[in-house]
């Protein structure tokens, strides 16, 4: 079974702590890597370009602490995220020269690159940072591959507000986009940018939708069974699939459930019971893999892409049939994606 996943880190991580990101991807360090990647079955995915609030390794201890509401990571500068950025395109470049990954920007090329050695990559841009009021950056980006955008990380911009990582509450936590957030989604749209909910207040993500876009979010849980402001509510679920959207699950153990926040503690069947959820919800054909690789905690039996399979038995175990299994790990996304890309 192939795995094309919704969302991962590997980019900020080795820009954090990698000298030679070309080498360190063909070790087995991190949550994805040429060999876990092999070994796991992952042909691809949304590779994130992240400006990280400082270039350190990541330390998730502060998210999986319990404590009810973590402060909120407070405005980023254009330029220091334009550093992170850019530098993050420039591993992804590297990568790509060595034939790691494929940087696909047409449904054919995603589809040659799935069937070849390298990875398919989707070059997403989480927290619009780097880009200032006049959008430049963005066109530059485009020009790069850029074919995914979260307009916000969980801190403000000048497009809008974030949500905290918070517990106990939805994502009803501030304010929507703003007039360059509303011009910002307008112009993705026009450069077939897709725009990506995950961290979205409860009122910019309607926003999207009242723009006429679909509502992607790339690595979110249900609020059902975790409740905190970076998960869906049901409603939000059901405006996905109205959208004709995707979410992807999201592995971080402390979205999976109120007692993986708590604890930082989560394991297999966690996953199964959100993914029942969001199925139940959202419906079979919107509902996809979202991992946060290399950017979250992972739950007990996944230390790495490697274990993707582990993933893929426990749906079998649970009465998932193939055709299930397979819209889920990568044919939602691919369809989406051959719409999107075109
Ligand atoms: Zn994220």
């Amino acid at each position: 079974m192939q795995i094309f996943d919704g969302h991962n880190d590997v980019l900020s991580r080795l820009w954090c702590g990698s000298t030679d990101p070309v080498a360190d991807f063909d070790r087995d360090i991190g949550h994805i890597n040429m060999p876990a990647a092999r070994a796991g079955n992952l042909v691809g995915g949304f590779f994130a370009l992240y400006a990280p609030s400082e270039r350190a390794p990541y330390d998730f201890s502060a998210l999986t602490s319990g404590a009810p509401e973590l402060p909120l990571a407070p405005m980023l500068d254009e330029a220091q995220a334009a550093q992170a950025v850019f530098g993050q395109l420039g591993i992804a470049m590297q990568l790509s020269a060595a034939g790691q990954i494929e940087i696909c920007t047409s449904a054919a090329a995603l589809e040659q690159a799935i069937a070849g050695p390298a990875l398919a990559a989707v070059l997403h841009l989480e927290g619009a940072e780097c880009i200032g009021p006049d959008l430049l950056a963005l066109e530059a980006l485009h020009g790069f591959g850029l074919r995914s955008l979260g307009p916000v990380w969980s801190r403000p911009t000048i497009f809008g507000d974030g949500v905290p990582f918070k517990s106990g509450v939805d994502g009803d936590t501030g304010a929507g986009l703003t007039d360059a957030g509303q011009r910002l989604l307008r112009r993705c749209a026009e450069l077939g940018i897709m725009i990506d909910t995950s961290h979205m207040t409860l009122k910019g993500f309607w926003q999207v939708a009242e723009a006429g876009l679909p509502l992607v979010a790339t690595h979110s849980n249900a609020y059902a069974l975790g409740r905190n402001a970076r998960n869906l509510t049901d409603d939000q679920l059901r405006g996905i699939a109205q959208t004709g959207g995707m979410v992807g699950l999201n592995f971080a153990t402390v979205f999976l459930s109120d007692r993986g926040w708590q604890s930082g503690q989560a394991d297999l069947s966690d996953c199964i019971r959100q993914l029942d959820h969001l199925i139940a919800v959202a419906g079979e054909d919107h509902v996809g893999l979202g991992s946060d690789f290399d950017g979250a905690p992972l739950p007990q039996g996944i230390t790495s892409a490697a274990d993707l399979g582990a993933l893929v038995a426990a749906m079998g175990d649970h009465g998932y049939d193939a055709a299930l299994i397979d819209k889920i790990t990568s044919g939602n996304w691919r369809r989406l994606l051959a719409a999107h890309l075109g």
